[in-house]
């Protein structure tokens, strides 16, 4: 959310708070601890979360939506030269898409396509296709000793769901609700 327009969050923050929900932000789950049978999902256990904001939260059920972890161990597993090429979990790759090291050193024949490159880009399958349509065209470029060209990042529309019958359509700067 952070990503999008403040816009879009307040809009989502006021939506969910119509409905009954609470939403607690700037603060971390610290720690979960079993404290009871779960109402919903038997036999699973009520938990309670505790927050760096000081709140203690019972749930019988939860969510993790803390985000997705790129799988780069193939590139920084044993004593591989690839291993510089990792910043933060993301392989890091320069504007044509090959895969460069710390010292942006390229190599010439790795491209890196998808949620595993470290650019600022939203990590999305629209996003994911046009890079690789991209990495395929430079492959092309590459075999014909042509000079390669640059990924031109841009903002993709987003759809946001709020529900069965609610939703947000986001694009560039303006987003459309639907309720
Ligand atoms: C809940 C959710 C909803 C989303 N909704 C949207 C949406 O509405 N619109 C949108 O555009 N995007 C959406 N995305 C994002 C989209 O799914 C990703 O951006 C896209 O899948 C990235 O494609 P990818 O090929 O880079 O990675 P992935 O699709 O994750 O594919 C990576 C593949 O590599 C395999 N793999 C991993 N490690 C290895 C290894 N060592 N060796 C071989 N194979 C390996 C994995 O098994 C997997 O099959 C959503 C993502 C999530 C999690």
């Amino acid at each position: 959310m952070s990503r999008l327009p403040k816009t879009v969050s307040d809009h989502c923050e006021r939506f969910l708070g119509e409905h009954g929900v609470r939403v607690l932000c700037g603060q971390k789950v610290l720690s979960a601890h079993e404290v009871g049978e779960s109402a919903f999902s038997k036999p699973e256990l009520q938990e309670l979360f505790v927050t760096s904001g000081g709140h203690e939260i019972k749930a019988d059920i939860c969510y993790l939506c803390t985000g997705v972890t790129p799988n780069s161990v193939f590139l920084t597993n044993g004593d591989s030269s690839l291993q510089r090429c990792v910043d933060n979990g993301y392989a890091t790759v320069n504007p044509s898409l090959q895969l460069v090291d710390s010292d942006e050193e390229a190599f010439q024949d790795i491209f890196v396509a998808g949620d595993l490159t470290n650019t600022k880009e939203e990590k999305l399958a629209q996003t994911a296709e046009a890079r690789a349509n991209l990495v395929l065209e430079n492959i092309r470029r590459s075999i014909n000793k042509e000079p390669l060209k640059d990924y031109v990042a841009g903002s993709k529309p987003m759809v946001i769901s709020l529900g069965d019958t609610h939703g947000l359509f986001c694009v560039a700067c303006s987003f459309f609700a639907r309720f």
